[in-house]
């Protein structure tokens, strides 16, 4: 696998999600040419052979994406990338063209398994779409990474249920999870604010630089303590569903043995139970496996 040099193909978002920073108006893409004569310059200039487009919105115009893999598949590029997408704006002729031109992962920001939340995150995707653009992804080849954000001020059991469910239907092992983090510009800043949650801003987001995406401001009316549980226990079901789905039986008991590990053991003592298990298990393979 190459390395994946970022660069930018659009600005802007024709979507203003409530969590988002980016609510500035309008949408605009460079030209294709530009686009290719930018690949050029990295290919010889520093012989790069992956491209990360690093777009708020890659497939915010479809004409536009077909004519770039036109150019990229009638060129012979011999470049791999990835980028992001909205799942309302895939089609199957999209991710065809996509995966002939290079693209070998597509990242989705889903958020939720739950309507609820995704109408509290102002969306405007449902589950059901989210779902179908997972396995149209997958069936086209490409390898799809779907990101959830948990933590709105609605979210409870139910819909983290709905969550857990929702990623164990679409078959997947991997994803990416992260704590919903109001951040100035967004909408939920705005109710932050009214609230009063953060009384130190600046201390609030010199934290949020630091530990981006973990559990930082409870937004939910659920304890502290089942809040920050809910990324693990979604992570362990999703797995261990996984796990059991394709047989995969030392993965099933790795899971068992870490995740009481994981939940049960106070944060503060984590860090000298890790040194201990190092040393009585010495081999880093091992330790890889367990995630100690
Ligand atoms: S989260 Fe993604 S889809 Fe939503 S406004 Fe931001 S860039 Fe657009």
């Amino acid at each position: 696998m190459p390395a994946f040099l970022p660069i930018v193909s659009s600005r802007g978002c024709t979507n203003k999600c409530s969590f988002c920073y980016r609510q500035q108006r309008g949408y605009r893409k460079h030209s294709v040419d530009y686009i290719i004569r930018h690949i050029d310059y990295l290919k010889e200039k520093f012989g790069v052979k992956g491209i990360s487009f690093r777009d708020e919105l890659f497939n915010g115009n479809e004409k536009w994406v077909l004519a770039l893999c036109d150019t990229l598949i009638a060129r012979d590029q011999d470049i791999a990338y990835i980028t992001s997408a909205r799942a309302d704006r895939l089609s199957t002729t999209m991710l065809r063209k996509m995966y002939r031109s290079g693209c070998v992962d597509l990242l989705f920001g889903q958020e939720s398994g739950s309507p609820k939340i995704l109408k509290e995150y102002r969306k405007n995707v449902t589950p059901a779409q989210n779902l179908r653009a997972t396995l149209l992804t997958r069936a086209a080849g490409i390898y799809s990474t779907v990101q959830i954000v948990i933590g709105s001020p609605g979210e409870n059991e139910h819909t983290i249920a709905e969550t857990t469910a929702f990623l164990q239907q679409a078959g997947i092992r991997h994803f990416s999870l992260n704590y919903l983090i109001p951040l100035p510009e967004a909408p939920i800043w705005e109710y932050v604010q009214e609230n009063n949650l953060i009384p130190d801003v600046e201390h609030y987001l010199e934290t949020v630089a630091r530990i981006g995406g973990e559990p930082l401001i409870n937004l939910t009316r659920v304890p502290d303590r089942q809040w920050r549980l809910w990324g693990k226990q979604i992570t362990f079901k999703v797995q261990f569903y996984y796990a059991v789905k394709h047989k995969l039986f030392f993965t099933c008991v790795r899971l068992l043995v870490t995740y009481p590990l994981k939940v049960w053991i106070p944060p503060k003592i984590k860090p000298r139970l890790r040194e201990i298990l190092s040393r009585a298990l010495p081999i880093p393979r091992l330790r890889a496996w367990l995630n100690v």
